[in-house]
């Protein structure tokens, strides 16, 4: 193993950074050439890349978004595009890849570990929502941007008795709302793993709360669910005409993927770029690092594809009982 590469791929996720740096730094420290891949599976695809120093990533640890930039890419998705990003990898003197991303781009790096280069992903995503890891660089960092939106968003509901509906991110998953419904103390919190019963779980509850003198509401909704259910906006509209409380909605959107990482995720992406790199130097392919715990360990990326784990269902139930 002489020349590996580094690329960021899906959604960008504060610490994607320090990821990178960990990989290009540790690599260099085992002799290796780091080439940085621009764009993920496009920069793959087109020979798109820089040879990293360790100055390249000087400056970077603290910073948001990705310096090595991010896409999707549909052409990758087929057969014709794995080979020809095998290719041009064999071009560019390629003996093995990180790839930081979320599970599209790990379906990715199985599919180039088969076709003959050994890639190890990294889950770097916001959502949390990658089945065999507990933890996944950005998490701590969006929640952190939603919990300072929300308490924003509380002063100025307490000023004028309001309701707020506030929309986060979670793709599918509802790990954002369910951390931030708890931390922000909503009254409640509306994710894709719970059914929910809008008349029950969010009216009533607000009702109730307007008798028991509450003057102010907070109802957390995870993307996963308006997107096939009633938008954040018409469940303001609904609150108001049905309870009388004078209701806003927020989507508060791409602010979340942004801002400087939090310790935790500086924390966990050089632990993770630093181990992907220990993989990858033996010539070991085909594997994703995740956290178990507070330990760094690594899977066969089928396998780790075919994990799941479930949202913390007491964190629902704590919020729902401290809302009071
Ligand atoms: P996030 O969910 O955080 O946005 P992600 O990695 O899941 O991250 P995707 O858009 O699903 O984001 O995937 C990123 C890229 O990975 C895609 O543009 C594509 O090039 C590649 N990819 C996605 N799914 C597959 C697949 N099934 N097989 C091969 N490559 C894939």
């Amino acid at each position: 193993m002489k020349k590996i590469g580094v690329l960021t791929s899906g959604g960008d996720a504060p610490g994607m950074n320090a990821a990178i740096r960990a990989v290009v730094r540790a690599g260099i420290n085992q002799g290796l050439e780091v080439l940085g891949i621009k764009k993920g599976y496009v920069g793959l695809l087109e020979g798109l890349y820089d040879e990293m120093t360790a100055r390249s990533v000087s400056d970077i640890l603290h910073r948001g978004g990705t310096i090595l930039q991010s896409a999707r890419c549909k052409e990758f998705k087929t057969q014709e595009g794995v080979q020809k990003a095998v290719e041009t990898a064999k071009e560019i003197g390629l003996d093995g890849l990180v790839v930081i991303g979320g599970d599209g781009s790990f379906r990715g790096a199985r599919d180039l570990s088969l076709a003959g280069l050994p890639t190890v992903g990294i889950p770097g995503t916001i959502d949390n929502d990658i089945g065999c890891s507990d933890y996944t660089i950005g998490f701590d960092t969006a929640l952190n941007t939603v919990q300072e939106a929300i308490d924003k968003i509380r002063d100025t509901c307490r000023s004028h008795d309001r309701c707020s509906v506030v929309e986060v991110m979670g793709r599918d998953a509802g790990y954002i709302a369910a951390y931030v419904g708890l931390s922000c103390g909503a009254e409640a919190v509306i994710v894709p793993e719970k059914h929910f019963d809008f008349k029950k779980d969010v009216l009533q509850s607000i009702a109730e709360g307007v008798k028991r003198g509450k003057e102010q509401h907070l109802i957390i909704v995870a993307e996963g669910v308006t997107k096939d259910n009633i938008s954040a906006i018409d469940m303001a509209k609904r609150i108001e005409e049905e309870t009388g409380v004078e209701t806003r909605a927020t989507i508060l959107g791409h602010i979340q993927r942004g801002g400087n990482p939090s310790v935790k995720d500086r924390v966990v992406a050089s632990k993770m770029g630093y181990f992907a790199v220990e993989l990858i130097k033996e010539g070991i392919g085909n594997r994703i690092v995740a956290t178990k715990g507070d330990d760094i360990v690594d899977y066969d990326i089928l396998e780790g594809l075919n994990m799941s784990k479930k949202l913390d269902a007491e964190l629902l139930k704590i919020s729902e009982i401290l809302s009071m």
